[in-house]
């Protein structure tokens, strides 16, 4: 039986990060099982994904539509099923009722039209979609790259999801400034955590930490980490 080298590869890789993963609950004294990895999958192949699945992996990340939709179809017609798929990036609102056709979980819902329109989408697909409310971590912007919801516009908006019937608020998002240190930004992401987990009880999902940061973000409670280059490999540059 001959060995896809791509297959040892990436079974390297995911089994490097699985130990660092350990390593980092290990050293938080939590437990490895409160903790879901998603490989984020984004500009690598669905076979892939079919790859991942084979060593394990039952959740993947992706962050463009309509890439991200693309993919899943493939996935499935390769005959995997059981992959949960996350979507991780922006999305437009006039997407995303495509992205809630496809996606099991959006970790990016950072304003109330973008509530309303996943809800429609979730509905007309018949289907419940788990919701996360991305957080801004970046104290020093000053508007422009904002990716995510202010801090204090946290509670309105996962009001806004908990009232829709086709969504499902689990928890938090959040991507650590790149100038900031990520220990103090995903400590502010779990204060911000515990007030929603006080008004919210079942959403306690906190999705941080990626290929660089993630010892940091298991320190401070993540239940999800997302991780792409440390087991896909280096990406080639977005355009
Ligand atoms: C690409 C991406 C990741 C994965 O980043 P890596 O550095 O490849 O681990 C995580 N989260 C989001 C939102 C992303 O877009």
């Amino acid at each position: 039986m001959s060995v896809d080298p791509r297959d040892a590869e990436l079974a390297d890789a995911l089994a490097a990060v699985r130990l660092r993963v350990e390593a980092a609950c290990a050293a938080a004294r939590r437990v490895v099982d409160e903790v879901t990895l998603v490989v984020v999958t984004k500009t690598y192949p669905a076979a892939d994904v079919v790859r991942l699945a084979g060593l394990g992996v039952t959740d993947a990340g992706e962050a463009r539509h309509p890439e991200a939709g693309r993919k899943a179809d493939e996935v499935a017609r390769a005959g995997v099923t059981g992959v949960r798929w996350h979507f991780v990036g922006a999305v437009q609102t006039n997407k995303a009722a495509a992205v809630a056709r496809y996606s099991d979980v959006v970790h990016s819902v950072d304003r109330a039209r973008l509530v309303s329109a996943l809800e429609r989408g979730a509905a007309r697909a018949q289907r419940t979609l788990d919701c996360l409310v991305q957080v801004d971590l970046d104290e020093s912007a000053a508007g422009g790259g904002r990716s995510g919801a202010h801090r204090d516009d946290v509670p309105a908006l996962a009001d806004a999801v908990d009232g829709c019937e086709h969504l499902r608020l689990r928890g938090l998002m959040a991507v650590a400034p790149l100038a900031a240190n990520p220990a103090a930004a995903f400590a502010r992401l779990a204060e911000v955590a515990a007030d929603l987990a006080a008004g919210h009880p079942a959403a306690r999902w906190v999705s941080a930490g990626m290929s660089a940061d993630l010892e940091h973000a298991v320190a401070a409670g993540a239940t999800h980490l997302r991780v792409g280059r440390a087991v896909l490999g280096e990406r080639p540059p977005l355009h």
